[in-house]
């Protein structure tokens, strides 16, 4: 499957900060030319009047605490803890699940690809993360057990999550600790240990209140910089998000100790915090600082933009120095810088060939961004730029449908060799011609099966379940059809053997389920079944077009046509038209905003 980004300005930083006017052509996920593109793609996005940046990074969250913004406002961090503890403490798992995936819709809107989440039920984030199609860095939160809320031991419960997470595409699993004023000298031992033994990173609040360091200083003698370097818990896998309170010593402490710093000057400005975090002087000497929005309670929105005008006027504010902390310093805090803080600047966080196709589109036709040169791209982002301006957000090169039916399909063998023959692949990576023309060879050499399951049920099964258990419903339908000794599934779960089992639930009779992340990929019978789904919802795709009467596009939210038909429609009737998912939030953003105008229009008059 590929994609090509035509005609935007793309704002690469890379080493030497280029612009470049052009295309942007992804396949398989990954950026391969910057500039111009010699072929077109699968899929086109028009970027005129638009900037092509590498997707934000959050360097720290809490996203399950979206359900909570709002509840804890114009009141410091100490009162706020204990308000979100105990409403924390009556979350169900299902309350984390809708507010994290809440909370990914508000960032992939507003262009952020990837986030560093610190949280317990982290499991229920990375449901999410799956489910939205983002990257998530998910730390389980550790602390002692006598401050916790968790169900059994935090610390055996970090360990089980990054067990099991590990090695995902999307999800990459990490140990976190509370802050020193709830987690000892053992838990933070016992939290490096796990991030050693599994290779994971490690997370933690530090020197976020004057009170926190005072604290501590009586308790141990020392400041918690010096007392974590002393206990051996800094190092390189360390992100520590905050660091406000922090001496000069402590600064050059973790430049030493590679430790890297998520700087959240939203949240400590409305926590008053006090003070200002030292990042001109931790950038000078060598400290990797990313940019952080923090919970939702604390801040409260999660659009990168607003997050990056405040980091620059902070500094600017309080020192007297128009010239500190430059727009051009702060889109490096929200892109590269935050991927080297996590140790994965190889992969993400930059326009570079080879890299991950993590990217937003940013208008710039808006009257706030008018008039605009490319020589001031940077600054119209940092000071003028705002989450509604995204155009389109693209993680690992995938954008999400709006429109349309799903669709599953089945494929059953004897044997697969005829189908190693046709060399079948995941239909993602094949063109649409090349899936039309595999579809009716698949169709004579096996038994097949297909359910399309029209957007509007696809809603209805939405309200009461998760897409994931939805799938396994539809999987477990077509197993039953074809009747197989073994059945090959794409594990639509983080958790590929806690997929099977809910497959296996469904299922009347015993069969024996392999159930694999990219089993597209991997097995001919998968990819064949994901071929024959993707050539029957191209085709829905054009009944519903010849239905309507008007060009509908891919239905995809990223596809200009898609999302002009449905401005169209909803401008004229009011309404979304058939077949729209509107669980899907791009559909129901636009509803919104085609009410919104018609007040302003009234209140005009
Ligand atoms: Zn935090």
């Amino acid at each position: 499957m590929s994609l090509l980004l035509r005609g935007g300005l793309i704002i690469t930083q890379d080493e030497k900060r280029r612009l470049v006017s052009g295309d942007l052509l992804v396949e398989d996920g990954r950026i391969v030319a910057v500039g111009e593109a010699d072929r077109t793609a699968d899929e086109v996005i028009d970027c005129s009047g638009c900037a092509v940046l590498p997707g934000f990074i959050n360097l720290h969250h809490h996203v399950a605490n979206t359900l909570l913004r709002g509840v804890a406002d114009d009141m410091p961090l100490e009162e706020m803890l204990p308000k979100a503890a105990a409403i924390d403490a009556k979350l169900t798992r299902r309350d984390v699940q809708i507010g994290a995936l809440l909370g990914c819709v508000e960032m992939i809107r507003s262009g952020t690809t990837s986030f560093h989440d610190l949280f317990y039920w982290e499991d229920e984030i990375a449901r999410a993360v799956r489910e939205s199609g983002m990257r998530g860095f998910l730390s389980w939160v550790t602390l002692d057990e006598a401050f916790t809320t968790q169900h059994g031991s935090p610390v055996k419960n970090a360990d089980a999550f990054v067990a099991k997470q590990k090695g995902d595409p999307l999800v990459t699993p990490s140990v976190g600790v509370q802050g020193v004023y709830s987690a000892s000298e053992e838990t933070y031992t016992k939290a490096k240990e796990i991030g050693e033994r599994r290779d994971v990173r490690l997370h933690t609040h530090l020197s976020e209140t004057r009170g926190e360091v005072e604290a501590h200083r009586e308790k141990t003698g020392l400041r918690p910089v010096e007392w974590l370097e002393k206990i051996g818990f800094l190092g390189e896998r360390v992100t520590a998000a905050h660091c406000v309170w922090v001496t000069m010593n402590e600064v050059r402490a973790l430049a030493r100790c590679g430790t890297s710093v998520a700087h959240c000057p939203v949240s400590n400005m409305k926590l008053a915090s006090g003070g200002v975090a030292p990042v001109p002087e931790m950038i000078e000497e060598g400290v990797v600082v990313g940019l952080g929005t923090d919970s939702p309670i604390s801040n409260n929105g999660m659009d990168v933009f607003a997050d990056m005008k405040v980091a620059a006027l902070l500094h600017k504010a309080t020192r007297w120095d128009a010239r500190v902390m430059s727009a051009q310093t702060v889109l490096d805090l929200a892109t590269i810088q935050a991927a080297r803080a996590l140790h994965v600047e190889q992969e993400i966080g930059s326009i570079e060939l080879g890299k991950r196709a993590d990217l937003a589109v940013v208008s710039l036709k808006g009257a706030h961004t008018t008039p605009f040169y490319p020589e001031t791209v940077i600054r119209h982002l940092v000071y003028s730029g705002r989450g509604s301006d995204v155009q389109a957000t693209i993680v690992d090169g995938q954008i999400l449908p709006v429109l349309g039916p799903l669709v599953v399909a089945g494929v059953a063998v004897e044997s697969d060799v005829a189908l190693r023959h046709m060399n079948v692949r995941d239909s993602k990576k094949l063109s649409p011609e090349k899936r039309e023309a595999l579809a009716p060879e698949i169709e004579k050499v096996a038994t097949w099966e297909l359910l399309v399951i029209p957007a509007e049920e696809i809603d209805m099964m939405r309200a009461e379940m998760s897409l994931n258990d939805f799938e396994a419903k539809l999987f477990a339908q077509l197993i039953e059809r074809l009747h197989p000794e073994t059945a090959y599934v794409d594990a639509a779960d983080v958790d590929e053997i806690e997929f099977k089992r809910r497959v296996q639930r469904e299922l009347r009779f015993a069969v024996e389920v392999v159930s694999q992340h990219n089993a597209d990929e991997l097995f001919p019978v998968v990819s064949a079944a994901s071929i024959l789904a993707k050539v029957r919802r191209d085709r829905e795709m054009r009944a519903i077009e010849a239905e309507i009467g008007d060009t509908i596009g891919s239905g995809y939210s990223s596809d200009p046509d898609t999302i002009t038909f449905l401005e169209k429609w909803i401008k004229k009737n009011g309404t979304l038209p058939p077949h729209t998912r509107t669980s899907w939030d791009t559909a129901r953003r636009l509803l919104a905003e085609s009410r919104n105008r018609k007040l302003d229009e009234f209140g005009g008059r």
